[in-house]
């Protein structure tokens, strides 16, 4: 039979026909489906700009915030982060920040529209955080990447307007550093009183540090130094420093060294990857190594297991380098605690005893608190305390003060014997 024969009684077979003419539909539909699928990819390829950001990328925060702020205000799907704020004076407020929750968002900027999704995988975890992880993507028409780059430095000046003229503290969680709690207002320096010369010998030691970068460079010098505040508790150390990160601008990364888990390779990658313009504070650094002391006496199987040692803290201290300034300040209570190879220069380049009260900070706490005008009366007190010959730290005259905050200064002069009476009970 010829071809030409058998196609048209194929066709003139009504079912053969029928299935022909299904078959066509079917592929039309697959190959129109296919082609609107190219053409979406191509569209969103050349058309649309996409911008990813990942919860570990420092603007991801910012974007957050910017996005409820500028764009996303009228949006109803909301997610909330709860932070409780204390005052100077110890109260403590709530306050709820309103973020885009999970899902598609609509916003218009600067006469753009642009779709922020905000995706959580289930799945995978960030394991420094242990928390989901989460991305941020912008999309928006046209093919013009400074509309990204805008919307970031936005959000970025936006950031920082709200941490203006306030001291930034980070904690170690996993092996980075995380903003905690909120911004504290800058301390003066000036509010905390310690004897004739200390402060202003220390706030000038860090601006030389900091300016001298090159002296640094040109000698090869590693660009960090340490430095060891010690003496009693509450006599300002911990203070002290709030006020000279205020003062230089900086933020403060606290590590308790005698936190479980802080292994001596934790400990090197946190100094190491400290946000720039920031003072390592390492409190009470003679707990870290009393403790394990302690432990060891114990005997226990699993006590001593990971902490840092001594020569981990001391390779730390000599191995922390960056073209940034590193600052390093330590705190202890009992300075004949401390190993001295831990006090040597280099690790520690600059310390300073801060005690308790002299005549002078006395004097000074005195008129803070009553006035500047009471020059005799804050003498004569600081005589009468100064004759007993006990010691006072500014913290329990502070409480003093407190306790005594509406009285006349000749009835507080007159009660200065009452400053120990907290103490005896
Ligand atoms: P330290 O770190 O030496 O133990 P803190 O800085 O924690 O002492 O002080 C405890 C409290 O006492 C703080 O509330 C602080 O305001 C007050 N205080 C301590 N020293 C001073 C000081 N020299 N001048 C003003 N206030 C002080």
């Amino acid at each position: 039979m010829a071809i030409g024969e058998l196609i048209s009684s194929l066709s003139s077979n009504p079912y053969f026909g029928a299935g022909f003419g299904l078959f066509g539909v079917g592929a039309s539909a697959a190959i129109l489906r296919k082609g609107l699928q190219g053409a979406v990819v191509l569209f969103r390829r050349h058309m649309m700009i996409t911008l990813e950001v990942p919860c570990r990328d420092k603007s991801y925060q910012w974007l957050l915030k910017w996005i409820t702020i500028k764009g996303a205000r009228k949006t109803q799907h909301l997610s909330v982060e709860t932070t409780f704020l204390q005052n100077d004076n110890g109260k403590i407020r709530t306050t709820y920040d309103f973020i885009p929750s999970i899902g598609k968002h609509l916003f218009q900027y600067k006469r753009n529209w642009i779709q922020v999704e905000r995706t959580r995988e289930q799945q995978t975890l960030d394991l420094h955080m242990g928390v989901p992880w989460e991305s941020v993507t912008l999309t928006a028409f046209g093919n013009n990447k400074q509309i990204y780059f805008d919307i970031l430095e936005e959000a970025r000046q936006l950031a920082l307007q709200a941490t203006e003229g306030k001291t930034l503290m980070y904690t170690a969680m996993g092996s980075e550093w995380r903003p905690f709690g909120h911004p504290r207002r800058r301390r003066p320096a000036s509010s905390v009183v310690l004897d004739e010369g200390i402060s202003s010998r220390i706030i000038a030691d860090c601006k030389d540090f900091i300016g001298n970068s090159l002296w640094y460079t040109q000698r090869g010098i590693p660009y960090r130094r340490g430095y060891l505040l010690y003496g009693p508790p509450g006599c300002g150390k911990s203070s002290f420093i709030t006020a000279l990160a205020g003062e230089l601008e900086y933020g403060i990364c606290l590590l308790n060294l005698s936190e479980r888990g802080l292994t001596d390779d934790r400990l090197n990658h946190l100094m190491n990857v400290a946000p720039e313009q920031t003072i390592i504070l390492l409190e009470d650094i003679d707990a870290a190594f009393i403790s394990r002391e302690a432990t060891l006496q114990q005997k226990s199987a699993y006590d001593g297991l990971n902490r840092i040692t001594f020569s981990g803290l001391l390779n730390c201290l000599d191995g922390v380098a960056s073209t940034e300034a590193r600052i390093v300040f330590m705190t202890t209570n009992y300075l004949d605690r401390l190993d001295p190879a831990l006090i040597r220069p280099g690790r520690i380049d600059l310390k300073e005893y801060i005690g308790y009260c002299t005549q002078h900070q006395l004097e000074q706490m005195f008129k803070k608190f009553f006035g500047e005008q009471e020059v005799a009366k804050s003498t004569e007190f600081a005589q009468r305390i100064v004759a007993t010959g006990r010691t006072v730290s500014p913290a329990q005259i502070q409480g003093f003060f407190m306790r005594h905050k509406s009285s006349p200064p000749q009835l507080v002069v007159d009660s200065c014997h009452s400053i120990w009476e907290n103490d005896e009970k």
